[in-house]
């Protein structure tokens, strides 16, 4: 099969990416192999390929926001047979008898495998996962090119939102404006919460506008119109940290969603931290996908996108590090 490997990180301009003829590989016990017809592709698969954070295992297929059919199953996995839609996101599986994922909080176990990063990804034409760690897409009815999004972006906003602890009637606020933060403002419009979306970018704020954002702008330079009952924060400046927890009420909430950080100073505890939460979002889980995956398809959900070819891979990770994509994301499909 044809996949994209990560063998050596250096910088996306000097194509980090190479493509290799592989096996396809077997499905061992309780697995299937999905070929893959969509995958979407995600910042964290440039920082993966430019050395951003290590290797876990060298080479690396990368690709966590995978769509395709079910093409062959392993020994005693009954649950998907050879034509199923299926998704795979970044969580590829977890021990599933730790105490994390005992009490049903299997993102934070110890051995968790990541789909592109520990086991290899949907940058390839096919890929293996054990069956429970699949997503049933067969009645979802939404385009695998939206599903692949939603694989990551999508759900990782919904993780966000549910620990925001927003509800009805509130107030939301966001600062910056990628495609999380644009299927988080898709939901909370669809519930009455009035969201206020800070960002540098001219062609972002038209677009949350657009979506149904009650306030654009940007926080380096004003205040929200009023303060928000959460936040949910995406830059890795923590130097912006407390301009939200200042445009926050104190019984309020505040979600990190960066993965990094450079160093958080509050230098006014009384007045910006005091009687605030703040929650960091970490890996994904099963629970909240299958949730997002029901509330995307009742909203109708669609997102701007960039179709790729699969030979045009490194090409599109090129235009996604200078911020030059055409839509939201970008979706291989591996018809063209
Ligand atoms: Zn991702
Ligand atoms: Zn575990």
């Amino acid at each position: 099969m044809k996949a994209w490997v990560v063998e050596e990180q250096k910088q996306i301009t000097e194509r980090p990416l190479k493509m290799k003829n592989l096996p396809v590989p077997e499905p061992k016990e309780r697995e299937i192999r999905v070929r893959v017809t969509h995958c979407g592709i995600c910042r964290t698969d440039l920082h993966i390929a430019e050395g951003d954070i290590p290797l876990s295992k060298k080479p690396v297929i990368p690709g966590h926001e995978v769509v395709g059919v079910v093409d062959d199953v392993g020994a005693n996995a009954k649950r998907f047979s050879a034509g199923d839609r299926v998704g795979i996101s970044w969580l590829n599986s977890t021990c599933g008898s730790c105490k994390y994922c005992t009490r049903g909080d299997e993102n934070y176990c110890p051995h968790i495998k990541r789909t592109g990063y520990d086991v290899d990804g949907g940058f390839a034409e096919y890929v293996l996962v054990h069956e429970d760690y699949a997503f049933d897409l067969r009645n979802i009815n939404l385009a695998s090119e939206e599903l692949a999004p939603i694989m990551c972006p999508g759900i990782t906003g919904h993780y966000a939102f549910r620990i925001s602890e927003v509800r009805p009637g509130e107030k939301l606020g966001m600062l910056g404006f990628g495609p999380t933060a644009y299927y988080i403002l898709k939901v909370a419009k669809s519930m009455d919460i009035e969201v206020y979306i800070s960002t540098r970018s001219e062609e972002h704020k038209r677009i949350a506008k657009e979506h149904g954002a009650d306030w654009v702008g940007n926080l380096a330079h004003e205040d929200f119109p009023h303060k928000v009952d959460a936040f949910i924060f995406f830059p890795t400046a923590g130097a912006l940290v407390e301009r939200a927890l200042q445009n926050t009420v104190p019984a309020g909430t505040l979600v990190l969603g960066a993965v990094t950080m450079s160093p958080i100073t509050i230098s006014n505890y009384t007045a910006n931290l005091w009687g605030r939460k703040i929650k960091t979002v970490y890996q994904v889980r099963r629970d909240y996908g299958v949730e997002f995956l029901k509330i995307a398809e009742r909203l109708n959900v669609s997102i701007d996108k960039e179709i790729v070819s699969f030979e045009e891979v490194p090409d599109a990770m090129l235009r996604l590090k200078e911020g030059n994509i055409d839509g939201m994301v970008q979706v291989i499909d591996f018809s063209l």
